[in-house]
C-alpha cells in the first residue's frame, strides 16, 4: 500500500504553488499513465495534485492565425475538433492512431506529451534501469531491445518516447507553454523532449515546479499533403514500432516545404531539419524521398533485436512521403468513436 495524499488545485497559480512546495508531488490529469506507474511501484508521489478541473480545456485561435490548445483538452476532443480536423489533419490522424477510444477520452494534451517510456525494464522494478533509478544500469542494452531506439541513444539509455501525438506536433513546429514560480515561458517543441545522454531520468526540459498550460500550433497546417503512418505489431491498441509524420507543400510536383518527424526510434520525437532541407526544391518522387530517408537515418544504430527498425524506418519514410505527395486519404477513420 503506497501512502499518498490527494489534493485539488484551484487555479494554475495554486497548482504551481503546490508543486513548488513539495518536490515529491505529481500532477494528475487523465491519470492513464501515472496511475499505471503507481500501481507498478515505478512512481511513488507523496501527493497527487489533481489539475483536471483547471480551466485549460479550450482550443482558441491565436493572433497570428494558429491555435492554442489547453493542456487539459482530452485527446478525443482535440482529434475531432473541427479546426484540428480541417486545418491540422496530420495531428488528428496521429492522435487517432494512438491507444484506444476509451483512453483517448481520458488522456489530456499535457499528459500525452509527458507520458513516460514503455521500455519493459522501466516498468519492471526488479531490474536495473537508469531512467527509474539513476546509476543502476540499463537492462535494455544487452536485453530485450526490440522496442528500443536507433537514433540519439547513449550508453545510459536506449528508450523511446511512445507518443503518436508528439510526432505530429514536432512536424507541425508546435510550441509548449508552461508556467512556474518565475512566470510563464514558451518552449519550442523540438527543445521540449530530451535525448538521454547521461541523465535519462529527465525525459524533458520542463522544470519540476512547472505546469504545462497549453500547446500552440502555428498557422501552417499542411492540410492538403500529409500522412501519419504508424507501423505497429497489431492494428490498434499498440504503440508504434516506427511511425512517420510527413507533410509537404507542393508547387506542381516540386517540393516547396517539407516536414518529417519519426516516432518509435528515439528518446524524443525525431525531427531532422537537414532531411527537410534535402527535400526542398526537388521533384516529389521516389528518388528524392529515398535521399531524405538516407539523411534521417545516416547515424542510426541498431541493437540485437531492433536493427530491423533502420530498414523499416527507411521504407516507412518513403511510403509516408509518397502518400503525402499524392494526397492519399488517411487510413484512420475520422468517424467519431467514443
Ligand atoms: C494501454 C495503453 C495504450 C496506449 N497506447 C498509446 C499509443 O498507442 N499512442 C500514444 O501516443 N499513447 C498511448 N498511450 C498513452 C496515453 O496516450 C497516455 O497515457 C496519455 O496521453 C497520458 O495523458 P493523461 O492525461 O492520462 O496523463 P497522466 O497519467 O495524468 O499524467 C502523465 C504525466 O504527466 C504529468 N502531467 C499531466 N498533465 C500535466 C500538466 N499539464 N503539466 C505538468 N505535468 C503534467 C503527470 O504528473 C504525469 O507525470 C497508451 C496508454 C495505455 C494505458
Ligand atoms: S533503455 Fe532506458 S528506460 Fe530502458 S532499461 Fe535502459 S535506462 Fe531504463
Amino acid at each position: 500500500m503506497i501512502d499518498f495524499r490527494y489534493v485539488r488545485a484551484n487555479d494554475v497559480a495554486d497548482a504551481v504553488r503546490q508543486i513548488a512546495a513539495d518536490p515529491e508531488a505529481k500532477f494528475i490529469a487523465g491519470g492513464t499513465n501515472l496511475i499505471d506507474l503507481m500501481k507498478r511501484d515505478v512512481e511513488r508521489p507523496s501527493r497527487l495534485i489533481d489539475i483536471s478541473r483547471l480551466p485549460l480545456r479550450s482550443v482558441e485561435e491565436t493572433a497570428d492565425g494558429g491555435l492554442r490548445i489547453g493542456a487539459l483538452v482530452p485527446n478525443s476532443d482535440l482529434a475531432y475538433h473541427p479546426q484540428i480536423a480541417q486545418r491540422y489533419p496530420l495531428l488528428a490522424s496521429a492522435i487517432l492512431a494512438g491507444a484506444s477510444a476509451q483512453l483517448r477520452n481520458m488522456a489530456s494534451t499535457g499528459g500525452n506529451i509527458l507520458q513516460r517510456t514503455r521500455c519493459y525494464y522501466f516498468y519492471d522494478i526488479a531490474t536495473p534501469c537508469n531512467k527509474r533509478e539513476p546509476g543502476s544500469g540499463c537492462s535494455a542494452i544487452a536485453g530485450l531491445n526490440r522496442i528500443s531506439a536507433i537514433l540519439g541513444t547513449s550508453d545510459a539509455c536506449i528508450a523511446t518516447h511512445p507518443s503518436d501525438m508528439c510526432v505530429a506536433l514536432a512536424a507541425l513546429d508546435a510550441t509548449v507553454h508552461v508556467a512556474g514560480p518565475a512566470g510563464p515561458r514558451a518552449i519550442p517543441f523540438s527543445d521540449f523532449h530530451r535525448l538521454p545522454e547521461n541523465t535519462p531520468q529527465c525525459d524533458n526540459n520542463l522544470q519540476p515546479n512547472e505546469i504545462v498550460t497549453a500547446v500552440e500550433l502555428p498557422a501552417r497546417g499542411f492540410s492538403a499533403n500529409y500522412t501519419y503512418l504508424k507501423i505497429r505489431d497489431r492494428l490498434s491498441y499498440a504503440f508504434a514500432v516506427v511511425s512517420v509524420a510527413a507533410a509537404l507543400e507542393l508547387d506542381g510536383d516540386t517540393i516547396k516545404e517539407a516536414r518529417l518527424a519519426l516516432g518509435g526510434v528515439a528518446h524524443k520525437p525525431w525531427r531532422d531539419p537537414s532531411s527537410e532541407a534535402e527535400l526542398r526544391g526537388l521533384k516529389a518522387d521516389q528518388s528524392t524521398f529515398v535521399r531524405a530517408a538516407n539523411v534521417v537515418l545516416r547515424d542510426a544504430k541498431g541493437f540485437q533485436h531492433n536493427a530491423f527498425k533502420i530498414d523499416l524506418a527507411s521504407r516507412a519514410i518513403v511510403r509516408a512521403l509518397t502518400q503525402a505527395a499524392s494526397g492519399t486519404p488517411q487510413s484512420q477513420s475520422n468517424k467519431k468513436i467514443r
